[in-house]
């Protein structure tokens, strides 16, 4: 059952979260004289969930119908009252069968189980997650409301200027403040390159952790802002001709005695043998990856050349065009031993699947002992296509449908998922796809996705 202590004349209701295929965080609360109840039964859910888009278009999957019941059931060692919805807690669940068994669309279990193969192979793994969003107000076209909604952003100052700290500093202090009261370490803060664009990093943790941790902070950068009367999105291009969101995913793993598996001072680059053969597994499994890593259809106007979001299958030493970076360690702070930062990656995915996902394909490099090539350190925008084509550097998949023709074709990632998620995921995303495709207009895909991330 549960040892947490939660102090009930404070939190009446507890939310229990998951993010879904649509990338949308969910859940049901649970209130507080019955949590102790609930948190060992779970929250009664149809599995039709799952099969939801992120427009809420409910999407036929079998075994996702109207009938049949999971529970979600939160874990205790995640709680953590919401300094942005008073009375209010939260914890991160799984998605479990009636009998108690996980669910085969459980995204938390498909992270917890890619984690578990990993130490299999001698690994443990650290994980964080780098975010940026956008901070504005959401105001309606004078032209009438068949005119989708727009973000404004709060301030137009320049990247990382001071301007942009005073401008933002009430709303961003209130923020470090929610996060640090969750557990949540703030490492770095800094107004970043688009208009009302911001950046606040969090310290690495397993990767469970990590995942949770993502979705905790997305709640509060939103929560956080509405309270400010103001919308915060982490879509990956909340504003058409903005910078975009980012939200690089790092990791280094560790051997048994907790050391970094990756260093090796003896290499030109400080990273090891396993490292290059986890960028290598990534690399050749990146078309399909960036289907979960980039996972809506607003990704794709993030990912481009020349925006430091990265656009090419390569990876290189501190290049930030580069779609894996070789991460150089801080001086004099062995924490920051070298790890890697996947580009190509936003918060508008699931970020269990993502980084689930981004395990699966580092291990195959490994097992595989996949050779990643040369590192490349310029951009490869820079580089004829021959030259590409050389080096291997292709171009990543320019749309969410050629993301996922690449999925299904990705057997690794395939068996990773299994039939039950991939069906589901597939069907979500593919319906998301085929909307937006019946628009033209950049602000209507943009008003759905910084609306709803
Ligand atoms: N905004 C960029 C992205 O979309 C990242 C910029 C940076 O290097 O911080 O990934
Ligand atoms: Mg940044």
């Amino acid at each position: 059952m549960t040892d947490i202590d939660i102090d009930t004349s404070q939190v009446r209701l507890v939310r229990f979260l998951y993010a879904d295929h649509g990338g949308i965080i969910r859940g049901k609360a649970a209130g507080s004289d019955q949590l102790v109840q609930r948190m060992a039964s779970g929250i009664g859910h149809t599995v039709a969930m799952m099969a939801m888009s992120m427009l809420d278009h409910l999407q036929p999957v079998e075994g996702m119908g109207p009938v049949g019941e999971v529970r979600i059931v939160p874990d205790p060692a995640t709680f953590v009252a919401l300094p942005y919805a008073p009375g209010a807690g939260a914890m991160l669940a799984d998605l479990v069968l009636p009998d108690g068994t996980p669910w085969d669309a459980c995204p938390r279990t498909f992270l917890k189980r890619a984690v578990a193969e990993l130490a299999a192979e001698g690994y443990g793994i650290r994980a964080a997650f780098e975010p940026e969003f956008t901070v504005g107000h959401r105001e309606s076209s004078p032209a009438g409301p068949a005119i989708p909604d727009r973000l404004i952003p709060l301030e137009d100052s320049l990247c990382y200027s001071s301007t942009g700290f005073h401008r933002a500093h009430d709303f961003t202090m209130e923020l470090v403040g929610a996060m640090e009261a969750q557990g949540l370490t703030v490492e770095h803060y800094y107004p970043e390159l688009g208009h009302g664009q911001h950046e606040m990093s969090i310290r690495h943790a397993d990767a469970v952790r990590a995942a949770d941790n993502h979705v905790l902070y997305r709640e509060t950068v939103r929560g956080v802002a509405f309270r400010h009367g103001l919308w915060a999105s982490l879509a990956p291009k909340p504003i058409p001709d903005q910078a975009g969101n980012g939200c690089h995913l790092h990791v280094s793993l560790t051997m048994a005695d907790g050391n970094s598996a990756f260093t090796d001072p003896s290499d030109n680059y400080g990273l090891s043998q396993v490292g290059y053969h986890f960028i290598g597994g990534v690399l050749a499994h990146l078309p399909a990856l960036v289907a979960l890593t980039c996972g809506s259809v607003n990704s794709y106007r993030r990912l481009a050349p020349q925006m430091w979001s990265s656009a090419y299958t390569c990876y290189g030493m501190d290049n930030r065009e580069a779609a894996v970076r070789i991460c150089s360690p801080l001086r004099g702070d062995p924490a920051s031993s070298v790890n890697l930062e996947l580009k190509p990656s936003d918060s508008s995915g699931n970020p269990y699947l993502a980084l689930g996902a981004l395990i699966h394909a580092g291990l195959d490099g490994i097992r595989g002992k996949i050779d990643p090539g040369e590192a490349l350190n310029i951009d490869p925008a820079l580089l004829s296509d021959a030259e590409r084509t050389r080096l291997g550097a292709h171009r990543l998949p320019a749309s969410l449908s050629a993301a996922l023709d690449a999925l299904v074709v990705d057997d690794v990632l395939m068996n990773a998922l299994g039939p039950l998620r991939s069906a589901a995921y597939l069907a979500v995303k593919r319906s998301e796809a085929a909307h937006f495709a019946q628009s033209t207009d950049p602000y209507y895909e943009c008003f759905h996705h910084f609306t709803k991330l």
